[in-house]
């Protein structure tokens, strides 16, 4: 799995680090999204799935 942010349509709800907080974390800045792991272990596949279903803009895509 790679994972694929689009930080252009994040708006910052961190939706993804409640899901997958290993994989996903937000700036400290402007509390975009920031990939920790971009090829997440097969343990981690599952959260980031739920993290892409649940995050609000579509934000987050991944190619298995
Ligand atoms: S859930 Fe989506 S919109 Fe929210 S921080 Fe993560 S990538 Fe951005």
């Amino acid at each position: 799995m790679r994972i694929d942010v689009d930080r252009d349509r994040c708006c910052g709800a961190g939706m993804c680090v409640l899901e997958a907080p290993a994989v996903f974390d937000q700036d400290e800045e402007d509390g975009l999204v920031v990939v920790l792991l971009a090829e997440p272990p097969s343990a981690l596949h599952d959260v980031v799935r739920e993290a892409a279903k649940h995050c609000p803009s579509g934000a987050v895509k991944f190619v298995e």
